[in-house]
């Protein structure tokens, strides 16, 4: 016995100081590149000095959603009447500063306030993650190592040209940052000094937040004064097959098949490129969207996430919700809600920490606990179904 305590000790002990030395030799391996990446090596010394690993970055990297969030579930939260209000008031706040960034950039206050909302709410979420450290481990292990070290020694200019001080510089496990996420690269790219004072500031600065995602859309396309889409009435046996936001056609196209505007109203026939999204099949709503909604998407490559921007900008305009109801008996509730089903979780003696509104692994246990307790399919999802449930049985 005794002789197999000693390994099985130095086993548990000598993985952490096993990484320290490893990640200790990338940072000198990566200390010799930082001249060819633009990176002084004072600059690298300076930052990097007492730096350690932080190997939740990793799970991060390689953690697989355990919960697919259904497009209703994933709008309804990003365009609940909170973020609605919140937008008006950015609107009103920021308004002198949106003005002239339409100005310069031809994209709308809306837009750009949307944006903004859905990337941080309005400022209020940049993610707490020193990104030196979480850069600097993500250049050292796991997948897309070489990746990371771009973003990294972008990260270290960022500080050495005196747009950012490092203690500032939080942000998500990748590096994403700011008013409105942008990565280092995206930063050094698109970023602009809006404000004058010579450095370009996406974390206190608004002014340079705002003109840096209207830069940014700019140069992905976005064509002044044109809508990024509208929801659509699809005519009677539409082929669900020639859908899709790649297969774009001439609106006139579109109107042949007998697409008309969500009223009835008809589309006048031109030759603008469209495609028809359909998020949730032929039986939700349906959208024909244009170039702009291209641009909105490759901020962040993924069509609800457009779609949730898109919407939100309309709304800012006064718009409308959408006419079709999203396929399901179970509607998606919005933040003020998802506390309120969390407050009744409590209230039901679940330990599921504090009331923030956001859904986590131990809010969604408790409701598929609920779920079952009532009959109803476990899916921990938070639903109106099972918030009415509880609020009728309080
Ligand atoms: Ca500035």
């Amino acid at each position: 016995m005794k002789t197999l305590l000693l390994p099985l000790l130095l086993l548990a002990v000598a993985p952490a100081a096993h990484a320290n030395a490893d990640f200790a030799a990338c940072l000198s391996r990566l200390r010799a590149e930082a001249p060819s990446n633009q990176v002084h090596p004072d600059t690298f010394d300076r930052l990097t000095a007492g730096l350690a690993p932080d190997p939740t970055v990793l799970e991060a990297l390689d953690r697989q959603p355990e919960f697919v969030t259904p497009i209703w579930d994933y709008l309804a939260a990003l365009v609940d009447q909170e973020r609605i209000d919140d937008g008006a008031a950015a609107l009103k706040e920021w308004g002198a500063v949106l003005d002239k960034v339409a100005a310069e950039y031809g994209v709308d206050p809306a837009t750009v306030v949307a944006v903004w909302g859905v990337e941080s709410n309005f400022g209020r979420n940049f993610g707490s993650r020193p990104l030196i450290t979480s850069l600097a481990t993500l250049s050292c292990e796991g997948r897309r190592q070489s990746f990371f070290r771009g973003e990294f020694f972008t990260t270290l200019r960022i500080v050495q040209e005196g747009h950012i001080a490092a203690e500032r510089l939080t942000g998500s496990w990748a590096g994403a940052f700011g008013h409105t996420q942008f990565m280092p690269s995206t930063f050094m790219r698109v970023a602009v000094d809006f404000d004058g004072d010579g450095r370009r500031d996406l974390i206190d600065s608004v002014p340079d937040a705002l003109a840096s995602t209207a830069n940014y859309l700019k140069r992905a396309g976005w064509r002044t004064g044109e809508t990024w889409g509208y929801e659509i009435r699809l005519p009677a046996g539409f082929d669900e097959s020639i859908a899709g936001r790649k297969a774009r056609r001439p609106v006139s196209d579109w109107v042949r098949m007998g697409v008309r505007r969500i009223d009835g109203s008809p589309i006048a026939p031109d030759d603008t490129s469209a495609a028809v999204l359909l998020p949730a099949g032929v039986a939700g709503p349906a959208f024909l969207v244009f170039r702009n909604f291209n641009a909105i998407y490759s901020y962040n490559a993924a069509e609800s996430y457009a779609l949730a921007i898109a919407h939100l900008s309309d709304r800012l305009r006064g718009g409308a919700p959408f006419v079709i109801a999203w396929p399901t008996d179970d509607p998606g509730i919005g933040r003020n809600e998802r506390r309120e089903l969390q407050q009744l979780l409590l209230d039901r003696g679940h330990d599921i920490g504090e009331v923030d509104g956001m859904i986590g692994s131990r809010t969604r246990a408790a409701i598929a606990e609920e779920q079952t307790r009532l009959g109803f399919e476990a899916n921990g999802r938070a639903g109106r179904k099972i918030l009415e449930a509880l609020k009728a049985a309080r």
